[in-house]
């Protein structure tokens, strides 16, 4: 039995590490959409752990196969394989372009794998002299010291010492900025195929396609950082399957879980046969637990029909928000694809999307940020539609409290 210390917000300041300001309630049990609070409230969910629990809060099919995995076997290492990771590495390739699969624990690692295969394969295959990582300003790829340098937001990169080099950070969208600086000393270029910390920001279908081309051009690999996008977000499993172009590398993270953790990097058996015995590793990698949870998400994240309901759910969301617009005209856009929405603040609004996401926090509402400017959404993929509807009405009441 755990110990029946009473747990407050307060104790939080007196024993973690102060990186994080983590909301007064403390969450304490969930079901589905909704959330209940140590005193009981109740919360509707559309921030879904930031577009991890895509199948809501202890989906019974995801309690099943922990609860049976951790009756079987807990831990191995990789100094064995195991059933579990097997079968989510089979099924995970028959999904997408990819011939082999590397687990890890988290996004961060899943990118610093990819980075690190990139690397590898160009230094391989081409020499030292071809190392340069393209990315995007605003984008965001994780917290290790790699991953975050590429990133594109210095408030989060510097103040660590000396980074890793090598890494150019060019505008997000601006085909002509990269036509002019893509080279053949160019290893990769890493993107997210809709940016979602950096504020929900779909790529054109000239810069998608553009990207692509360079890479085959200049014999760059193009890595596509699905980390929030992937596992039927957007409304296809992967987004790079909703833009006509492929990547060479995926990693994939959050969603994948479902809410236990565990990422991926996706590729092909060409590239993957660069990162040889001993290249690379993790302990934890491809942990049965986590891959036992991971293939109960992805068998139903995976169906058409689970697919087809995100874009209806997207709909609901998108009518409703459009509804709360013409009450307080408030948004300026509403954007993004499948659940991952923004709804972008206008100028009367500028940096208050904190301030609604406390507001609707009041309300019995948890929702997300992207920035200063923009509320984000990313429930779960089965959010029932009567929980949309409850959540949109006490956003509306949230957004009333504000003009009021
Ligand atoms: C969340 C996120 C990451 C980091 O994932 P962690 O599991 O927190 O390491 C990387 N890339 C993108 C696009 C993300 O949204």
């Amino acid at each position: 039995m755990a110990s029946e210390m009473k747990v407050e917000r307060e104790l939080f300041d007196e024993v973690m590490v102060p990186c994080y300001s983590p909301m007064d309630m403390i969450p304490v049990k969930g079901e589905g959409s909704r959330v209940w609070d140590g005193e009981g409230n109740e919360y509707i969910d559309f921030a879904g752990g930031i577009a991890v629990s895509c199948l809501g809060h202890c989906h019974p099919a995801m309690v099943e196969a922990l609860t049976e995995q951790s009756q079987k076997l807990w831990h191995l290492s990789n100094v064995m394989t195991n059933e579990p990771a097997l079968r989510l590495a089979k099924k995970l390739t028959e999904l997408c372009f990819a011939d082999k699969v590397f687990f890890a624990n988290s996004g961060a690692e899943a990118n610093e794998a990819a980075l690190k295969l990139a690397r590898r394969y160009a230094a391989d295959v081409y020499g030292p002299e071809k190392s340069e990582i393209i990315a995007f300003k605003q984008g965001f790829h994780g917290r290790t010291f790699f991953t975050v340098t590429v990133g594109g937001q210095e408030a989060y990169s510097d103040g660590f010492g000396p980074k890793p080099g090598n890494v150019t950070h060019l505008e997000y969208n601006n085909v002509d900025a990269l036509r002019e600086h893509i080279s053949d000393r160019t290893c990769a270029i890493m993107m997210e195929p809709l940016q979602g910390e950096g504020g929900i920001i779909s790529p054109s279908e000239e810069f998608v396609q553009t990207v692509r081309e360079l890479c085959d051009k200049h014999n760059a690999l193009l890595i596509f950082d699905e980390v929030q996008t992937g596992n039927g977000r957007t409304g296809d499993f992967y987004a790079y399957q909703g833009l006509g172009i492929t990547p060479d590398i995926l990693s994939t993270a959050k969603s994948l879980g479902g809410g236990f953790p565990i990422g991926a990097m996706l590729t092909t058996t060409e590239l993957a046969n660069h990162l040889k015995v001993g290249t690379h590793g993790s302990t934890y990698g491809g942990n049965p637990l986590a891959c036992a949870v991971a293939e109960a998400v992805v068998n139903i994240v995976s169906d058409p029909q689970t697919l087809a309901g995100v874009k209806e759910r997207e709909a609901l969301f998108r009518d409703g928000l459009s509804k709360i617009n013409s009450k307080y005209q408030i948004f300026s856009e509403i954007r993004g694809k499948g659940l991952l929405l923004g709804a972008a603040l206008n100028e009367q609004w500028q940096g208050k999307a904190r301030d609604v996401l406390l507001a609707a926090g009041e309300q019995g509402l948890m929702v997300l940020v992207a920035g200063p400017n923009v509320v984000r959404f990313a429930p779960s993929l089965v959010i029932s539609k009567q929980d949309i509807e409850q959540g949109l009405d006490k956003l509306d009441k949230a957004i009333a409290s504000l003009v009021a």
